[in-house]
């Protein structure tokens, strides 16, 4: 049913860069022999997902949409794919996104932009909006995503779904093509809080292949989803991000009723300032395309995917730079430009490490924060999801969208949107942040499933 629908809706939506019919439909007959010889399976098994095009695999191709990767075919899986395959989940296909993960539109895309099933004409978040719009089309009920300064939080609140992202290490980077690895977090999209639980809980948990993976226990989320509690608990509204120019009213409106609603059910509601996560958007974007720099070095010309101009009449550098030039869209340029600057010798004091001071900074404000609070929320993202090209070509536009995510990727702690309802001026879905301790990503669950 799901495949039908992907081919029903695809023309208008663009979620998908690669359907596999025959692999999906293989693998759920798999798992219909498995139930046909009395196997007990756990509770996903057979459900179908779709799967960001950032994570290896080895039976579709891999592109982080992007034509440097274009016909590259990954020899392994990334360790979420392989959990994804123990859970028994059949992954449809792999969906579209933001060049390397890089904005928050899915506009940055080499193999064309996609449409938020809300209103066509408008974009699906990003960067793993070709998951939020295949999730909120219908065409899956779950998907994958990674979110390094928002991309599963903001694509989720504008398509009306609840996103996760876990605590940094909570979930594997291996095979996680990198963008920012100090930031990069994979994590789960899905239509409610318990099945959003359900999926963080099949595909996260230590892993030896990940150096900065987390060897402790994974937070008890699916308990804490089906409890939905808030009573007695203490929640801190962020001072910062709840006013000043560029919040939405209709974004404003709901999250304050949102705020009513948790007090309603007994939970303690109180303001906390947290002076350094005003400055989290410019440090964010010093960190994020420094590290991007550096990992994107390994786009050679020799190793993956797209090599131009290997004709005999070029040196390798050159074949470096005709490739470079050929296979990499314009913000990874950009990116890179940026990234190469800041951490360059004269310039990396004055950037690159000031914008790590202010990461500890931020760091120290949740800290302070959560002595006084259980957990602290926001809206998502200051505005509903946006038409269209109405940012393309303004970056410092498009980067407000994460205004309200980044503190969390910077800190590392857990932060999950729920929806809470439809903005009134276009009746859009919007967002509802909570952000939690490190490794005290059940609270996310609990406070959002008392939302939904
Ligand atoms: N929009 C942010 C950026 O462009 C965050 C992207 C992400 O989380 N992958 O870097």
């Amino acid at each position: 049913a799901h495949l039908d629908r992907i081919e029903a809706v695809e023309g208008k939506v663009n979620a998908f860069l690669h359907v596999g019919r025959e692999t999906a439909l293989a693998q759920a007959a798999a798992v219909d022999a498995k139930i046909a010889a009395g196997e007990e399976l756990g509770p996903l098994a057979g459900v179908p997902i779709a799967h960001k095009d950032v994570f290896t695999t080895r039976d579709m191709p891999t592109t982080c949409a992007s034509k440097i990767l274009e016909g590259w075919r990954p020899p392994y899986d990334a360790t979420v794919t392989t959990r994804l395959r123990e859970a028994g989940l059949v992954i449809l296909g792999k969906t579209n996104m933001d060049e390397f993960a890089m904005g928050s539109s899915t506009e940055n895309s080499a193999f064309g932009v996609t449409h938020n099933p809300w209103d066509l004409t408008r974009i699906p978040g990003g960067s793993s909006g070709g998951s939020s719009a295949a999730v909120a089309a219908f065409e899956a009920p779950l998907a994958t995503g990674t979110d390094t300064g928002g991309s599963i939080r903001q694509p989720a609140a504008v398509t009306g779904l609840v996103g996760m992202k876990p605590t940094y290490g909570g979930s594997s980077r291996y095979g996680l093509v990198a963008f920012a690895s100090s930031l990069d977090t994979p994590g789960p999209f899905a239509r409610n809080v318990l099945d959003a639980a359900l999926l963080h809980e099949a595909f996260s948990g230590h892993d030896p292949r990940d150096s900065t993976s987390i060897d402790a226990p994974v937070p008890g989320v699916v308990e804490a989803a089906r409890q939905a509690d808030v009573a007695g608990m203490r929640i801190g509204v962020v001072k910062e991000f709840t006013s000043g120019d560029g919040y939405q009213a209709g974004v404003l409106a709901r999250f304050n009723e949102t705020v009513e609603l948790l007090e309603s059910l007994g939970a303690k509601v109180v303001e906390i300032s947290c002076a350094a996560f005003s400055y989290a958007l410019p440090s964010y974007y010093l960190i994020a395309p420094s590290e991007a720099s550096s990992n994107l070095a390994r786009f050679d010309a020799m190793r993956y995917g797209l090599r131009v101009g290997d004709d005999g009449n070029h040196s390798a550098e050159e074949v470096m730079a005709l490739t470079r030039a050929a296979g990499f869209g314009a913000e990874v340029k950009r990116r890179i430009i940026l990234g190469t600057y800041a951490l360059s010798s004269g310039y990396y004091d004055a950037y690159y490490g000031k914008a790590q001071q202010v990461r500890t900074l931020i760091a120290r404000d949740f800290d302070a924060a959560f002595e006084q609070v259980d957990v602290l929320i926001s809206p998502t993202t200051p505005t509903t999801a946006f038409p269209i090209g109405e940012r393309a070509d303004d970056p410092m536009a498009m980067y407000l969208a994460d205004l309200c995510t980044i503190p969390s990727n910077m800190a590392g702690n857990a932060a999950i949107s729920v929806p809470c309802g439809l903005a009134d001026e276009d009746g859009l879905p919007v967002g509802f942040q909570i952000m939690a301790p490190t490794l005290a990503d059940d609270r996310c669950y609990r406070v959002g499933a008392a939302v939904e």
